[in-house]
């Protein structure tokens, strides 16, 4: 069995209880008065109309007429005379009338009161009023009503009451009973999707019932549940990558080093090719590891930049320091273009470099003829820069995953020219964490654009 129906129907038992039993005792109580007071009305009114009408308590035939009247009625008659004697008697067995009630009837007033039959165990309502003629007091004549005629439709009542009472509550049961089904089936299955999620089950999905709080707690899982199975995807590619960017440097490393320890060379030039090249293959796994941690570092969010408003147009000048020679060296042409006063940003100095080396450097390594244009200008509250190539550009089917960890357009190519397929997630990364954007746009063979905004310091 499960625990919502349980709570659930418990709830509405209570409540029903709760509601029901008061209810049902002040309905009962009402009609009860309701018809106690009809009857006693009844009674009274009888017994004050026949007490005026009665004209003498020793004719006969009136006194006939009376009983026959009771009985008609469903009522008993009951007169006594002036001295208390019974002139006529009710069909049933009643207590004597008191001396209260005699004195009460001899001053002119009514009686009100209730007789019992002890024989037959039944219960009259009484009402007694005083006959007078020619303003004395001749005796009195009592109609009676057994309670019975009250308990009847009350009865009737009560149990019609009780009745649809119980229907109610079944009714509620039952519906509770679906409801709480409807509700829990897909918690269940929402549990049970997310144990098999637990171990390793990815590709399960919930079905979603409803648009209401528990759809969207099966819709919550099944984005959860693509979520980590994409993550998990990544995670598998990102460590496949590792292995294998590792995996080549240390084949290099290991196979020349070989090569060394059996002499396999013919010359002492040779030689130093070969030490020339496990040299060159060491910094490269060192500029890769370096870079992988810091990239891990970032996505973690446990870089500590060192912001402060700088002058950014002094640290693009000394990121083109750096690369300078390697312009040169490649024969391109460096154009700058500067707005003459540019405000300053919020920014890591370091960092910030960082960036224009890594867009300056891949410019250049992807560019054989040609210039590479620098343009730093102020508009919108915001500082642009743009870094402009004429080189091979980027496929369009690239572009929007060269921001992607080791995502090269043509590996060996790029590997060739020393690159690690990091250098724009790393870049991408610290442009973000400074509050900047980068966007970019290629065409194959024409170039490629790299554009950068960060916001001016207040
Ligand atoms: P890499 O170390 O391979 O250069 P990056 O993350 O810096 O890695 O760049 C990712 C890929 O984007 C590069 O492999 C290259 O294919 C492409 N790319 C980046 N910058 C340029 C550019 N200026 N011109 C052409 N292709 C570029």
């Amino acid at each position: 069995m499960n625990k919502i129906v349980l709570k659930l129907g418990g709830t509405i038992m209570v409540l029903f209880l709760v509601v029901l039993l008061p209810l049902g005792y002040v309905a009962n109580q009402i009609f009860t008065n309701f018809y106690y007071n009809q009857v006693q009305e009844e009674v009274e009114e009888f017994s004050q109309k026949y007490a005026l009408t009665i004209t003498s308590l020793k004719n006969e035939n009136s006194l006939n007429m009376f009983k026959t009247l009771g009985e008609l009625t469903n009522k008993e008659i009951y007169i006594i005379d002036s001295d208390g004697n019974v002139v006529v008697e009710p069909g049933v067995q009643i207590t004597n009338l008191s001396n209260k009630d005699i004195d009460l009837l001899w001053k002119g007033q009514p009686v009100q009161k209730m007789f019992h039959d002890a024989r037959a165990e039944v219960s009259y309502i009484g009402s007694g009023h005083p006959i007078i003629r020619s303003g004395t007091f001749q005796g009195a004549f009592f109609v009676l009503a057994p309670i019975n005629d009250v308990h009847e439709p009350v009865e009737k009542i009560r149990d019609l009451l009780i009745l649809s009472a119980v229907g109610a509550l079944f009714l509620a049961l039952g519906f509770t009973f679906l409801l709480s089904k409807k509700m829990s089936d897909p918690l269940i299955e929402m549990e049970q999707a997310t144990r098999q999620m637990a171990k390793g089950n990815l590709d399960i999905q919930v079905s979603i019932p409803s648009n209401d709080e528990i759809g969207s707690l099966g819709k919550a899982i099944n984005d959860l549940a693509q979520e980590t199975n994409r993550y998990r995807t990544k995670r598998r590619e990102f460590f496949a990558n590792i292995s294998h960017e590792l995996r080549t440097p240390i084949s290099y490393l290991k196979g020349y080093a070989q090569v060394l320890k059996q002499g396999l060379y013919q010359s002492e030039e040779e030689k130093l090719q070969y030490l020339n090249i496990i040299e060159d293959e060491t910094d490269r796994l060192v500029i890769l590891i370096n870079d992988l941690f810091d990239l891990s570092k970032m996505e973690e969010g446990k870089i500590d930049l060192q912001m402060s408003t700088i002058d950014l147009t002094e640290v693009l000048e000394s990121a083109l320091f750096k690369v300078k020679m390697e312009i040169e060296k490649k024969g391109l042409t460096l154009k700058i273009q500067v707005d003459e006063s540019v405000p300053h940003i919020e920014a890591d100095g370091i960092r910030l470099e960082q960036i224009f080396t890594n867009l300056l450097g891949n410019a250049i390594r992807y560019t054989e003829k040609g210039s590479v244009v620098v343009k730093v200008w102020n508009a919108d509250k915001k500082i642009h820069i743009m870094i402009e190539d004429t080189g091979i550009g980027i496929p369009e089917k690239d572009l929007p995953l060269i921001f992607d960890r080791f995502h090269r357009v043509e590996k060996s190519r790029s590997r060739e020219l020393g690159g690690t397929g990091l250098g724009l997630a790393i870049v991408k990364n610290l442009v973000e964490l400074q509050n900047g954007t980068i966007s970019v746009n290629s065409q194959v063979g024409k170039g490629t654009r790299f554009q950068l905004s960060f916001p001016v310091a207040e």
